[in-house]
């Protein structure tokens, strides 16, 4: 029987390794490459406007690519669920494939598009290629619970075996007899509008340091993949946190929106790796890709992942609600230099190395100013390029000593976490231009320097920069105390686990198995 196919994009928006992709091509007279502006993610998220010109490329690096095989994309906005049916009509479609995706918005509305599809008897393929594996297959062999420490981890994938191999990207030849009915008025009726057709304003867009797509993607993984020594030598905790230049991949973005695969990236490392003495897991790049399948994992096998409520393994902490502290922190106005400049370059830049992230998580949560891990979620998740529901919710839970990570006592300081990797604070000077002509005596804390000295900086404290929010040398150590007081009253680690278990048989592992089933007949 010859098909046709529409093959929706959602994350995954690359031709390389893209098994879902590949299977609407089998047996298939007309495709239809889809993407969907879902208006729910524009309701429930607020996504930031570097993230939106981020997506916008993507779309756009992937249109240019299906043209030279012959195809297009085809943009629609509207739910899933109302878009889709009529799609489904007027294309005469006859099979849906999709990339599986793990987060529970996307978990329900595939299990009611399926039901869709069945009611008009469309073939529905699955398939999975976001993740290096099968997460369920994970927790399965986990005995049903995710593994809760990377240890347990890595010696649960270690049993499966290496991830599966990434599939070439379609060529010319797999579209042989494959056609894409686009029309004259393709770019009015299903074009990829610009940041102004969807009402945004552009008005505050960074430098674009990072532009999306797949080609821009696959260029910086193989520009990195040059560096031999370098990857072989990688050791995250020896990167900085403020280089002027990032000092890991940044590719977490092209990973994030599916424009680089995970499986790809993974091999690419060990052909680097063949033959050569390497750093090895957690540290190493492998060691990073398996800590985003660790965090997928647990927001898999975990309810309420994005929450302190009702999410049986995050540490119940009395947060304080400190509006004005939360706005000076989210807009970079603490005082400290240090977090404020990281502030800064999330805000311009939409990237901040994985050390910073710690920094100004652990400043906002139990280091300092004591408010819910959350609030700091919710900034990331707008300005980040990479935000990801699992990974965000997964570090800050770690960050927050709510999860994961237990040694509340281990705080950073906002002052000389950033001296040890740069003691002149250039990066503070290249964020914080109002902070130029400080000596670096004092970069770090301004406050402390004479008034003479800030007349000759050209910056007087408490006037054109705030002065510090807390004074944390008091603060982080009455925190402490009330992190303690928050472990001692948590509940038995054999309790926590007992109800873990009954999360573990959630909906979702029922709709993946019902996935894998598809996806093999
Ligand atoms: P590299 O060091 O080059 O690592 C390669 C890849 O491994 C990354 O691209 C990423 O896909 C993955 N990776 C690396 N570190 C982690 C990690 N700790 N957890 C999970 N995956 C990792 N990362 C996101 O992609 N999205 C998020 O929303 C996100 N939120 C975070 C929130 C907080 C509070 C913290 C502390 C970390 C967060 N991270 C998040 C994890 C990490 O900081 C970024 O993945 C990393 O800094 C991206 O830079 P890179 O691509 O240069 O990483």
């Amino acid at each position: 029987m010859s098909h046709n196919s529409i093959h929706w994009f959602r994350k995954g928006l690359r031709l390389h390794d893209n098994p879902a992709l590949i299977a609407a091509l089998k047996d298939c007279r007309h495709v239809y490459p889809l993407f969907l502006l879902d208006p729910w993610y524009s309701n429930n998220s607020c996504i930031g406007i570097n993230r939106w010109r981020f997506l916008i490329e993507a779309l756009r690096d992937l249109d240019a690519s299906l043209k030279k095989l012959n195809s297009r994309l085809f943009v629609v906005s509207g739910p899933p669920t109302e878009v889709l049916p009529k799609l489904f009509e007027k294309w005469k479609i006859t099979r849906l494939t999709f990339e599986v995706d793990t987060e529970p918005y996307s978990q329900s509305r595939d299990k009611e598009v399926m039901k869709l599809a069945k009611e008009y008897g469309v073939e529905v393929i699955p398939k999975i290629s976001h993740t290096l594996y099968n997460i369920d297959r994970i927790i399965d062999e986990n005995n049903g619970k995710p593994p809760m420490t990377y240890v347990r981890f890595q010696s649960v994938v270690k049993d499966i075996g290496p991830p599966k191999k990434p599939v070439p990207a379609p060529t010319k030849e797999d579209m042989k007899g494959v056609s894409t009915a686009s029309s004259e008025d393709h770019e009015e009726e299903f074009g990829i509008p610009t940041l102004e057709d969807l009402g945004l304003d552009t008005s505050s867009l960074g430098p674009e340091l990072f532009p999306g797509g797949e080609q821009e993607a696959l260029r910086r993984l193989d520009e990195h993949m040059q560096r031999t020594a370098w990857v072989c030598k990688f050791e995250k905790p020896k990167t900085s946190p403020n280089s002027i230049i990032p000092s890991t991949t940044v590719l977490s973005p092209y990973v994030r929106f599916g424009c680089l695969s995970a499986r790809t990236f993974w091999w690419r490392l060990a052909e680097v790796y063949r033959g050569k003495q390497h750093s090895e897991p957690p540290v190493s790049l492998h060691g990073q890709l398996l800590w985003r399948e660790f965090f997928y994992t647990t927001a898999v096998g975990i309810p309420n992942f994005n929450r302190m409520e009702g999410n049986p393994h995050c540490v119940q902490v009395d947060w304080d609600k400190n509006p004005e502290h939360l706005a000076a922190w989210r807009e970079a106005r603490t005082g400290f230099p240090f977090i404020d400049a990281i502030m800064t370059q999330l805000r311009q830049e939409g990237w901040i190395h994985h050390l910073a992230r710690h920094a100004v998580a652990c400043f906002l949560t139990r280091g300092d100013l004591w408010i819910s891990w959350e609030e700091g979620q919710k900034v990331f998740e707008e300005l980040l390029l990479d935000a990801d529901w699992s990974l965000n919710a997964g570090n800050w839970q770690w960050l927050s000593a709510s999860a994961f990570f237990h040694q509340y006592f281990r705080v950073y300081s906002p002052i000389a976490f950033g001296k040890k990797t740069d003691k002149y604070g250039d990066y503070i000077k290249k964020y914080l231009p109002v902070l130029n002509k400080f000596p670096a005596e004092y970069i770090y804390e301004p406050w402390k320097a004479p008034r003479s000295v800030q007349e000759r900086a050209g910056c007087i404290v408490g006037k054109d920069y705030p002065r510090p929010l807390v004074e944390h040398d008091v603060i982080h150590k009455k925190n402490i105390q009330r992190m303690k007081a928050a472990y001692a009253k948590r509940s038995s680690e054999d309790k926590d686990d007992q109800t873990i278990t009954k999360g573990a048989k959630r909906k979702a592992t029922s709709i993946q198995d019902m996935f894998e089933k598809k996806a093999k007949r």
